[in-house]
Formats: C-alpha cells, structure tokens, sequence
C-alpha cells in the first residue's frame, strides 16, 4: 500500500483519553454526564451503532440512559419521551439514533430536543450555529473527519475539497465546516445528479465519500497523492465496506481511511465529547444562575 493509512481508531482513543480530565473535573462539582440514547425499531446496523455507543460511553463513565421504542411507537409518544429527557437533569446529551422507521419524522422528533441538549448537533438552531460560525454542538461525524485531517496535519486552506453526498447528517455540514473562514477550503459539494463525477474528483486534493455505494470511488477517480477519507458503511456479503475501493485507490492516494477502523470511531468520539461539553456548558449555567 502506497498511501499513508489515517488511523481513526487510534485518533478517536486519543479523544476520548482527553476527555477522561474534563469528566473528573466535573465530578468534582458533583456532575456525572448524561448521555440518553433513542433506539426505535429493530434496524440491525442501528442497534450495533447504539450499543456501542452506549459502552464507549459507560467505559468513559458517562451515565447511560436508554430508550428502546418499537417501530409503532406514535410521533406523539417520541414526542414526549424527548420532552421528558430534556426536562431530566440527569441528562446532558440526548441522542435519537436515525434514520427512524417508517411513518415517523425524524427531523421533526430533532427539533424537539432541547438545543443545549443536542449531543448529535443536528438541532436547526445549532446548524445555523454552525453556517454562522457560532459556538455549538457540531455534527459527531463531520467534526470527526475535521479532526482526522487535523490529527495528521493534512491541509485544508487553499485547498480542492470534494464532498460527494449532501445529507444533513454528514456531506452538508462537512462543505459548511471545511469552507469555513477557519479551515478555508474550495469545497464542491457532489450528489446524484453531479455530471462527470470521477472526472471532478480527479482534481480533488481531498475527497470525502459518504455516499452509501459500496466501493463507488475507484482508481482512476483519484490523482496521484490525493488525501481520501471514506465515511460510508455498506454491509455487504464480504463484510463492512466503505465507498471507497480501498484496496485500489490506497496504491493512488497520498492519505486514505479505511473502513472499518477510520471515520466510524471518531463518530463515536465526538459523540462523547460533545456530551462532556454539554455538561460542562450545563454546570456553567448552573453556577452562574446559584451566584
Ligand atoms: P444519505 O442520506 O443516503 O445520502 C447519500 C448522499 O449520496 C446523497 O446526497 C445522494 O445524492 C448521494 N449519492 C447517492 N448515490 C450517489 C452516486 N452514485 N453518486 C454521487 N452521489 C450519490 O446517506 P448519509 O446518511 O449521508 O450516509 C452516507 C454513508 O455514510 C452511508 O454509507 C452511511 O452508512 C455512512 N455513515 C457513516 C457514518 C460513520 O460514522 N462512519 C455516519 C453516518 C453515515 P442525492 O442527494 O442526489 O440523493
């Protein structure tokens, strides 16, 4: 393999160690943080993803609060289980697992959460936070790719950066953040109707795949020392793939992810460091108000 492998595992066990100091301070002012989950229905791949991240979050000694609905759950009935854990103390962070079975909203049952709550950052007053450069809770998975670059000093001022997939979830807020007046990037961001898309790609200093096609992005889509992170996961019958051909492009580019192992983890981190910001934020608030 030619490019370097960008190790997200390894950066995601370094985030979390930084926050073991950050929950021991707050333990010493009596706050434990609180992270609540959201499960409804029985997605296989999402009740993978919440359980591990209710152990990431019980290994750092965040309290794990769970709620496992079934897929008849009522909007009204999420509704109010979302109204019950903002009103909760105990709970700093409140994640609801997406994408929601059929026949509820699940940007609707978003809204509900208390902003300063929003351990996802998905929130619309904490996205238009972030298109207005404001501080907030940041979406777990873009903000774990930023920190990926930034772990391996990989550039992004100057830079072509090409997003390929426009959800609200990850390609969007990646484009919002990387073309920011901090980070500077060119960004293009890509989707289904893009025309030509290998032909942007190839001039691409950095490509984000998250798309959600297995091994979309082949050889002659990448130039020669092209920095590659891939965030899509496809369960296929050969195992986790990303959307990247990972063992082609990896003799191509300068930097590649690999999945599993690269953005998935870091998801995970920023997850449980946007918890411990939360209570934090929270104890802060309640400081000032017994002053
Ligand atoms: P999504 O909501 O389905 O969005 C997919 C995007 O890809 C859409 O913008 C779509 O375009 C675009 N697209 C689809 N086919 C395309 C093609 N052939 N060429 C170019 N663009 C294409 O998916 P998502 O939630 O963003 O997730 C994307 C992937 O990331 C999935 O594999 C998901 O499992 C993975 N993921 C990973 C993590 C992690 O922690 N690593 C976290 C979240 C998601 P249109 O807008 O035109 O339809």
């Amino acid at each position: 393999m030619y490019a370097t492998l960008l190790d997200g595992k390894a950066v995601a066990t370094a985030t979390k160690e930084a926050l073991g100091p950050r929950i021991a301070a707050l333990a010493e002012r009596g706050v434990t943080p609180g992270l609540a989950t959201i499960l409804v229905g029985d997605d296989p791949a999402s009740e993978v993803y919440v359980a591990s991240k209710r152990r990431t979050a019980t290994s750092l000694g965040i309290v794990d609060v769970h709620h496992h609905l079934s897929a008849d759950v009522t909007q009204d009935q999420l509704d109010g289980l979302i109204e019950q854990l903002n009103d909760d103390p105990a709970v700093h962070g409140i994640l609801l697992q997406l994408p929601l079975p059929e026949g509820l909203d699940g940007e609707e049952a978003v809204r509900r959460i208390d902003p300063a709550k929003d351990a996802d950052g998905l929130h619309p007053e904490n996205l238009g936070r972030l298109i207005l450069d404001q501080p907030g809770p940041t979406p777990c998975t873009p903000t774990g790719v930023l920190r990926i670059l930034d772990h391996y000093e990989v550039p992004t001022e100057g830079r072509r950066v090409v997003v390929v997939g426009r959800s609200f979830l990850v390609g969007r807020p990646i484009s919002v953040m990387l073309s920011s007046k901090a980070r500077n990037a060119t960004v293009t961001l890509a989707h289904s109707r893009t025309e030509d898309l290998p032909a942007l790609c190839r001039e691409a200093d950095i490509i984000i795949a998250a798309v959600g096609q297995p091994q979309l992005i082949g050889l002659d889509w990448v130039s020669d020392g092209a920095t590659v992170i891939d965030v899509g996961i496809n369960r296929t019958d050969d195992g986790l793939v990303g959307d990247v051909d990972f063992a082609v492009v990896s003799e191509r580019a300068g930097a590649i992810t690999p999945v599993p192992g690269g953005v998935g983890p870091m998801t995970i981190a920023m997850l449980m460091e946007n918890t411990v910001a939360l209570a934090e934020a929270s104890a802060y608030v309640a400081a000032r108000r017994r002053a």
